[in-house]
């Protein structure tokens, strides 16, 4: 084992865990980096979980005493010293950002600006990704609302490559608009299904956002949450990240956005990404970008 590796066992409950510190490595000819954490292969899988309680329902390992919602540091972390947390959206079980109340999204919205701002104060922290993976699709191991946030020390290459995102400007592309968000299908995602949100006003982070900001991203979330459930019959499984700024400078200038893909390119049907895409970085989308905003602007249309 590498020297920088520090083993450690902790006894929580029944659960024995082994903690190591992540080894950093760089792929030599790609500039890769990859963290490799074998303490991961210990948390449980969606297979072996359906048989367990909830730890995340009230009253579960992870929630014993009710909430609306909460976070805490994830047991399992990809990342060393406190970098790495859980944050649950609701303690019902079956709710998600597409049933849930505006006002429950709010409260949500709020737990994101508190720990954003929580990690933004360490000085060796420099990107805070708040991200959801949803459905075993896309590799969720439990089904109850949550997600999670990693405080990396670094800028990682694709968060710096969107730190000079700009909003896209065609209007067939364009999904949704309100006074204080705009809704959008990517020019070229390697994703079928891939939507970028940003504030119409620009602002850098999740902290700096005004009120009114915050209060219309609960709905905004919330209605296009519906419309992508709404458009194969059934819930979506997606990716959904927040790209902020990187706090361990203060340029301002960063446009926030957040995106949401989903490796489903027809109702339950997987679009893999495989051999001829992997070896050459380059990807072959079945889904034509602009018909797929025509869609989504009929689909938005039904909900408030
Ligand atoms: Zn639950």
């Amino acid at each position: 084992m590498c020297t920088r590796c520090v083993t450690a066992d902790t006894v929580l409950g029944s659960v024995r865990l082994v903690i190591v510190q992540p080894m950093d490595r760089v792929d030599p000819t790609h500039h890769t980096r990859v963290h490799v954490v074998q303490s991961r292969q210990t948390r449980p899988n969606a297979a072996t979980d359906v048989a367990q309680a909830c730890p995340f329902c009230v009253g579960g390992l992870e929630s014993p005493e009710p909430y609306d919602v909460r976070w805490f540091s994830n047991r399992w972390p990809a990342l060393p010293e406190d970098r790495c947390e859980v944050l649950l959206y609701s303690a019902q079980h079956d709710a998600s950002l597409a049933t849930l109340p505006t006002d429950a999204i709010r409260r949500l919205i709020d737990l994101w600006v508190e720990r954003t701002r929580h990690h933004a104060a360490r000085s060796d922290v420099s990107t805070i990704l708040i991200f959801e993976n949803r459905g075993a699709d896309v590799g969720a191991t439990i089904s109850h609302p949550h997600g999670q946030l990693y405080a990396f020390d670094h800028v990682p290459q694709r968060s710096r490559q969107r730190l000079r995102w700009e909003p896209p400007t065609q209007p067939e592309l364009l999904v949704d608009h309100s006074s204080e968000w705009s809704t959008a299908v990517a020019f070229a995602s390697e994703y079928p299904v891939a939507l970028e949100i940003w504030p119409t006003t620009a602002v850098g982070d999740l902290p700096s956002s005004s009120t009114e900001q915050l209060e219309d991203l609960a709905r905004v979330l919330r209605r296009t949450m519906s419309a992508l459930d709404a458009m194969y019959q059934q819930p979506l499984p997606y990716m959904m990240w927040i790209n902020q700024r990187d706090f361990s400078n203060t340029d301002m200038t960063v446009h926030m956005n957040i995106e949401i893909v989903s490796p489903w390119r027809a109702t339950g049907l997987m679009r893999y990404i495989a051999a001829a895409e992997v070896s050459t970085g380059e990807f072959f989308n079945p889904v034509v970008p602009e018909e797929l905003a025509a869609t989504l602007r009929d689909l938005f249309m039904r909900f408030d």
